[in-house]
């Protein structure tokens, strides 16, 4: 009888040995490309939230769109001995070295939305990014199924950029081989930045002399920057144009008939199951995966969640059933 007794204190003893052991505290440097840009600041709230209350501890820093800061606090992050990295990569291509200096300290890397291109990273965490890029295009060519279109890229160093344009061009090159729809510009703008879309879509207007009649942008930060343009030529409303994010900016805009549809991303979804795959990436555990997406360097396990499009007709049904802003608020 002592014996069995003896014996299940050590078995008790040892399992909360074990449990300790699994329940060490992951520390998480979470490296974010640019917190100006309203969606960012949803992303990191909630992802610390959640990792916080899975026992982690989370470091951000912002690098407000700069590639030389960034890479300067990520650095910052390993010296610091975080066991995982959480990275939004402003370039998606310029991080190869720090990453791989990141591996030789054997701390894990969660590409987090964004790609990171030839690096040796662990998991990618995102939105099915083509299908924003055909919800984009489909829902302007629904509604203007031919004349003028002008396409407006996100961040030129953003692999998500390429996606979405991959996407757009699925459903309108048809529309292009059969001379529906026409091409009248082509620009990618610096950072996302609205300012810039602005001054882009002033040009356009410009050099096509109002003649535009849909824009295909790639997020809602820069069909703002578009919708100013177009309003200062009265052609707010006249001219279709897409969007991404559901930015609350965005959805008034919608309401008021001056931009036509945004691509609501369930930012709450994303950035919970990042928090924990990171800590299962710092827990050595291997997290779930539902798609592999190669970065050149390697096919990289990624879990990908889906986009919803959302215009007038379902704002409510969509960001305003899930909390995403309030009803109040619009
Ligand atoms: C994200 C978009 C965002 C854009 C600008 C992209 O990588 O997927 O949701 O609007 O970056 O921050």
């Amino acid at each position: 009888m002592k014996i069995k007794h003896a014996l299940l204190a050590v078995c008790a003893a040892l399992a909360l040995i074990g449990q300790t052991a699994s329940a060490k505290e992951v520390k998480i440097g979470m490296a974010i490309d640019d917190l100006r840009l309203e969606r960012w600041q949803k992303d990191r709230d909630i992802f610390v939230k959640k990792a916080e209350s899975l026992g982690a501890k989370v470091f951000v820093q912002s690098a407000n769109g700069n590639e030389e800061t960034q890479m300067s606090q990520i650095e910052n992050m390993i010296n610091r001995g975080v066991d995982v990295l959480v990275i939004i990569p402003y370039n998606g291509q310029v991080l190869s070295n720090v990453i791989a200096e990141a591996k030789r300290e054997g701390i894990k890397v969660l590409a987090y939305d964004r790609m990171i291109n030839n690096a040796d990273i662990d998991f990618y965490i995102s939105f099915d990014n083509e299908k924003v890029g055909e919800m984009q295009a489909k829902s302007l060519v629904e509604r203007v199924p031919q004349g003028n279109y002008f396409l407006m890229g996100g961040s030129p160093v953003d692999n998500n950029a390429r996606l979405f344009r991959d996407g757009q061009m699925k459903v309108l090159k048809p529309l292009i081989d059969a001379g529906k729809i026409k091409v009248v510009g082509d620009q990618w703008v610096d950072a996302w930045l609205p300012e810039n879309a602005l001054k882009i879509m002033e040009n356009a207007l410009t050099a096509n002399s109002n003649k535009i009649d849909a824009v295909v942008a790639s997020n809602d930060a820069t069909a703002g920057g578009a919708i100013q343009a177009l309003s200062a030529q009265g052609l707010a409303g006249k001219v279709q144009i897409s969007g991404q994010d559901a930015d609350l900016a965005a959805i008034k805009r919608i309401n008021s008939g001056t931009q036509t549809m945004t691509v609501y991303k369930p930012i709450s979804k994303l950035a919970d199951e990042a928090a924990k795959i990171a800590v299962e990436l710092g827990n050595d555990k291997q997290p779930e995966s539902n798609a592999r997406l190669n970065n050149g360097l390697k096919d990289v396990p990624a879990f990908l969640l889906e986009p919803i499009a959302v215009d007038k007709s379902n704002i409510d049904s969509t960001v305003v059933a899930d909390g995403f802003h309030q009803k109040s608020d619009l």
